[in-house]
């Protein structure tokens, strides 16, 4: 099988890992990559927005299949180009990914699926926001409608800074706060047939006890010792299988990844959002602990045969990334800065690039993660944490708490 992925950061290394590592795999291209990817991928250059250049190179590659990593390609077309050119391609239509693109549009889908998840208003006046944050009382939840990656919520006791962030954005979705621990669960599809992968937590504050504005991502770890044992099965039955009913019946059916964020509250697993691509760095520590060839899974999403896969085989164990960011993020990240020590195994690079000599350069926000497996969480947590120690990169910084309250025990749902 040839593969082209498409994308550039983080997640797209994790699957690039992956995919290189699956005997099915013989040729795998990249676009445009990053310096990590260059290890096991040919990079080709590409504006993964651009639907018909992106359909283009699949041909001049003769890809067989074709994954597209970001929310920004899907949402623009580009799987749908791609398909147009008869060539099987992991990641929804651009119909389909409005899940992501949209949360008017993903709350609207869930309310005719019957998904649980917070009661919320769309508003596009300061009147309606007011009327809106009068009603769900704080802590305050106001959501940019569009694509943010990751940034255009913010969630605050602060009602002049709630109000300050919906007049900012336009049209904004303001919604009920949900209490309780986090869960990223990802899910192949081929719009029908369905595979959850191991449920996962991230950490998107950007300070240690998830203080400071939301970011990307800034750790993630997997598998999640309290969840609770019914989790994956109950989201699959309340959720995700719904949801995907809804698409097919609108005749959009949602083929590729369905990530589900969810947060379990006292009455159960609530939906806080969907996106409709993997997600980081929450895709480092699921892959890592995937032991089926990753190809062969995602070709069979593309090409609507995931029914006939075989069960998924995990790794026993666990996984931790530590994602570090540049010098002010995510304000306003710094990029150029000289890296070392990042040349090595368990290394991911996210926002890196590489200068004709060689140097090795932060371009990005979240700039490159840590990524281990352990026998244990504690384990992997201390190895993920060994591998960022030995990075330097000037005025960089990283979480000192990733998957710390799971280690020890101290995450509870509340009820
Ligand atoms: P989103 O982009 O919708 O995932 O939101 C980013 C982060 O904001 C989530 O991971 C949550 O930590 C937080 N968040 C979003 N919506 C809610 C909500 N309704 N209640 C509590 N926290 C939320």
């Amino acid at each position: 099988m040839r593969v082209l992925l498409v994308g550039g950061g983080g997640r797209e290394h994790a699957l690039a890992l992956g995919l290189a590592g699956d005997p099915a795999v013989e040729a795998l291209f990249a676009a445009p990559g990053n310096p990590g990817i260059a290890a096991v991928a040919e990079l080709r250059e590409v504006t993964p927005t651009d639907p018909a250049a992106v359909a283009a190179l699949a041909v001049e590659v003769a890809a067989d299949l074709v994954v597209i990593g970001p929310e920004a390609p899907l949402v623009a077309g580009v799987a749908d180009a791609v398909r147009a050119k008869g060539i099987a391609v992991f990641g929804p239509s651009a119909e389909a990914a409005r899940l992501e693109g949209s949360k008017t549009f993903a709350k609207d889908v869930m309310t005719a699926a019957g998904v649980p998840t917070a009661r919320a208003y769309t508003c596009e006046d300061a009147a309606a926001v007011a009327h809106a944050l009068d009603e769900f009382g704080a802590p305050y939840v106001v959501k940019d409608d569009g694509l943010a990656a990751g940034k255009g919520v913010v969630v605050t006791d602060d009602r002049a800074a709630a109000e300050r962030h919906a007049a900012e954005c336009g049209r904004v979705v303001i919604e009920e706060y949900l209490s309780g621990p986090e869960v990223s669960l990802f899910v192949v599809t081929d719009g029908e047939a369905a595979v959850p992968l191991l449920p996962a937590q991230d950490f998107k504050r950007v300070g240690d006890g998830d203080t400071g504005p939301n970011t990307g991502g800034m750790g993630a770890y997997a598998p999640l010792p309290w969840a609770p044992p019914n989790l994956v099965d109950d989201v699959m039955r309340d959720v995700v299988h719904p949801t995907l009913a809804e698409l097919r019946r609108r005749g959009t059916p949602f083929a590729g990844l369905l990530y589900v964020g969810l947060a379990i509250t006292p009455s159960g697993p609530r939906v806080i959002e969907f996106n409709a691509r993997f997600g980081d760095p929450e895709t480092q520590v699921v892959l890592a602990l995937l032991e089926t060839p990753l190809g062969g899974l995602l070709h069979a999403a593309a090409t609507g045969t995931l029914g006939a896969h075989p069960p998924l085989r995990w790794r026993d164990g666990a996984a931790v990334t530590v994602v570090v960011a540049a010098d002010g993020y995510p304000a306003g990240p710094r990029t150029g800065d000289v890296i070392t020590g990042a040349d090595r195994a368990g290394i991911i690079h996210a926002g890196t690039r590489r200068d004709a000599d060689g140097t090795l350069r932060s371009a990005g926000g979240r700039v490159l993660c840590g990524t281990a497996t352990g026998p244990d969480l504690a384990a992997a947590r201390d190895a993920a944490y060994e591998l960022v120690r030995d990075v330097e990169l000037a005025g960089s910084h990283h979480r000192t708490d990733i998957a710390a309250a799971a280690v020890d025990g101290r995450i509870t749902i509340p009820g």
